[in-house]
């Protein structure tokens, strides 16, 4: 199975874009900030444990976030999948660390993380046209100082391990599109290529 992260600041314009790649590859798109949000609407415990932090920017527990991945993994659609496509996670390393354990033990791995890029300016311009609920100047300056801070490590976490490709996210949302479809045809075609030369070898391995 496929496993796609998309990483960028708030208002890089990552929801967007996951819609459609949804489209185009048919992934289930699991983000967690709609699942949150979700869960704040339909005033489940979780819901009501996250909305405060939601409203002023704040995190949810790195616990939380992962225990709500985990657990939307093992449905079966997600299980089913031929990929899956992960918008708001993980979020810091510790984020990342599970997310590497969680598909590890299920003999998967991450494919690859698209990284869209877009100066701050313009994605608080963005953010505050946008206008969600959490979209207030105060909650944009506290998520785009986390998104620096806790967030830009895992660019190099994922560059060590060759899994980075990062795309202008700027100009109209087709032309990211297809910046965004050209890396991960890119990513596909030599995982694709990995798994041919993996299962020759696994076959002669098994007739040794
Ligand atoms: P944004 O990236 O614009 O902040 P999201 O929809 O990704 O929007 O997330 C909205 C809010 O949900 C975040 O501000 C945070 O409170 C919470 N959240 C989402 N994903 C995570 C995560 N992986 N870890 C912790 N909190 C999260």
């Amino acid at each position: 199975m496929v496993c796609i992260v998309i990483l960028g600041r708030q208002g890089s314009g990552k929801g967007t874009q996951s819609t459609l790649i949804e489209q185009k590859y048919g992934c289930l798109h699991v983000s967690t900030g709609d699942m949150l949000r979700s869960a704040v609407s339909a005033r489940s415990e979780l819901g009501i444990k996250a909305e405060a932090l939601m409203l002023s920017g704040q995190l949810i527990s790195n616990e939380i976030a992962v225990g709500i991945v985990a657990e939307r993994l093992q449905h079966e659609d997600a299980i089913k999948a031929t990929g899956v496509l992960l918008d708001g996670f993980p979020r810091n390393l510790e984020q990342a660390e599970a997310l590497e354990a969680l598909l590890a033990a299920e003999g998967r791995s991450i494919t690859l993380a698209v990284n869209l890029e877009v100066p701050v300016e313009v994605a608080v311009e963005r953010l505050l046209a946008r206008g969600r609920s959490d979209d207030t100047e105060e909650s944009i300056a506290r998520r785009l100082k986390d998104y620096e801070i806790q967030t830009m490590p895992l660019l190099q976490w994922f560059e060590q391990r060759n899994l980075l490709f990062s795309v202008d996210g700027l100009g109209v949302v087709e032309d990211v599109f297809y910046r965004v479809a050209s890396v991960i045809d890119d990513a596909l075609d030599v995982a694709c290529q990995q798994a041919a030369a993996h299962n020759k070898q696994t076959k002669r391995q098994s007739r040794c």
